[in-house]
């Protein structure tokens, strides 16, 4: 008789803590008494594939995602399990699994956008029960207090809705799943994904941004200790210093520490130390990545069309010669330039200097924006489908922006924020 199995589908949520999908594959298996195998995917067809001839997965991101993997790896080691990291795509991986178990169930993330989408329907239409689960949410979907097709038509609508609604609030983040008493079941035939990183983190960056649980909940926990809480409004339009804004984006993006748990201890962190603008303005900055997360699934493919899910007319200028100055930091604007060479670097970037380099891709060198959300998801280390493509879609006009697109003065913004140059200077060659 074939061994039966519950698969946790390893997408985005590279940690053990605060994990809805992990907690319940491994009630299910207990509950069963059947074994639990954890598996992450990492196809190299999919790694290799190009979008406007930009690879989609670049070496920032690629360095981040393997580490965190391997530290995952690591701490289900420590509690008796082992994550099974194969070369193919699920479908496949979980095809082979099958000929020698048999798959009761599958469980992952909710998925977020258009490919994690059509990839679950194909593993259902295989014949596979999928269950999904809210895992990187900061509500889960039953809590909503609209459907998917109602979503409020900007961040603001949705943020009023949220926070007013009475008793809408992240749930408490999970404890660690008790998994010592799930037994592991080695892989049948592993396709191993063996593809090794020399890329190590640039010196030049501010943050020490390594992969996984631990290096996340050691970023955080000195980003609180530090106060920098306490003067983040005020800080997080800056273009550099390392307690300027959280730099949890990469964490956040790779799914190495959950925002429930940021927000959770936003709040313990204002009862012990006074609450005031800035501490609520993490918060505020995590609905906007909530709001991404839901805007994404509510306009599906549209997001990522030209005309976006506003369906509005939009510069299909895709210009080789003008594109490639933008990317190499050489267009002459010096903040735009300075701002480039920090994420080609070292695949991070401020928000205020994301808003920058958007605005001059699509207003000043009238290029097709999703160029830019393209060369975007293949250098930053934080990528993040929704967060990415949601902003650039905002900025262009073609997504929950209510004013039409976001134009900057570059000048005037870099005259403000990097008033004595220290930034240029530390980026331009
Ligand atoms: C054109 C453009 C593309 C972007 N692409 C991404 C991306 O791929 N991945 C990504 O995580 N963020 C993206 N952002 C959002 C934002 O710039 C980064 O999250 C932020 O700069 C990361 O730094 P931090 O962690 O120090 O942010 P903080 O200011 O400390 O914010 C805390 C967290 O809140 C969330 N957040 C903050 N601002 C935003 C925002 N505008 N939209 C969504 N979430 C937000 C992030 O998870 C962030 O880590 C993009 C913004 C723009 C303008």
């Amino acid at each position: 008789m074939k061994p039966e199995v519950v698969i946790w589908l390893v997408r985005d949520t590279c940690r053990l803590n605060d994990n809805p999908a992990l907690n319940l594959a491994t009630k299910i298996a207990k509950e069963r008494g059947v074994y639990f195998v954890p598996l992450a995917c990492l196809e190299p067809r999919r790694w290799a594939d190009q979008q406007f001839g930009m690879p989609r997965i670049g070496k920032h991101w690629a360095r981040f995602r393997s580490e965190s993997l391997r530290a995952l790896r690591d701490d289900l080691l420590t509690h008796g399990s082992d994550l099974w990291v194969s070369a193919e795509e699920p479908v496949y991986a979980l095809d082979r699994a099958q000929q020698s178990m048999n798959i009761v169930h599958v469980v992952c993330d909710r998925p977020v956008a258009t490919e994690e989408r059509l990839e679950t329907a194909r593993i259902e239409a295989e014949g596979y029960s999928v269950i999904t689960c809210d895992v990187d949410e900061l509500f889960r979907f039953e809590q909503l207090p609209f459907e998917l097709d109602e979503l409020p038509a900007t961040f603001s609508k949705f943020r009023k809705v949220v926070e007013k609604k009475p008793g809408l609030v992240p749930d408490a983040p999970l404890k660690i799943a008790e998994l010592a008493s799930c037994i592991a079941q080695p892989w049948p035939d592993p396709v191993e994904w063996t593809e090794t990183f020399d890329y190590v983190l640039s010196p030049k960056t501010e943050v020490r941004t390594l992969g996984g649980e631990r290096s996340a909940q050691a970023h955080w926990a000195e980003y609180l200790d530090a106060k920098a809480l306490s003067h983040y409004k005020e800080t997080r339009n800056a273009f550099c210093g390392p307690m300027q804004s959280s730099h949890l984006s990469a964490w956040l993006a790779h799914g190495c520490i959950s925002a429930r748990q940021i927000w959770a201890e936003t709040l313990i962190y204002e009862a012990q130390n006074g609450a005031n603008d800035s501490t609520y303005w993490l918060r505020f900055e995590l609905l906007w990545r909530e709001y991404f997360r839901w805007y994404s699934r509510a306009f599906d493919w549209t997001l990522f069309r030209r005309k976006g899910p506003n369906d509005l007319e939009q510069s299909s200028d895709q210009n080789a010669r003008r594109f490639e100055t933008w990317k190499t930091g050489q267009t002459n604007c010096d903040i735009v330039d300075a701002a480039m060479h920090e994420l080609n670097e070292t695949g991070w970037m401020s928000n205020r200097a994301r808003q920058l380099v958007a605005s001059h891709l699509i207003y000043e060198l009238n290029l097709d924006w999703r160029l830019g959300a393209s060369y975007f998801e293949s250098q930053l280390v934080d990528f993040d489908v929704a967060s990415n493509w949601g902003n650039w879609a905002y900025i262009a006009g073609v997504g929950p922006d209510p004013r039409g697109g976001r134009i900057f003065n570059l000048n005037d913004q870099a005259d403000r924020y990097d008033p004595d140059q220290s930034y240029r200077r530390r980026w331009l060659p």
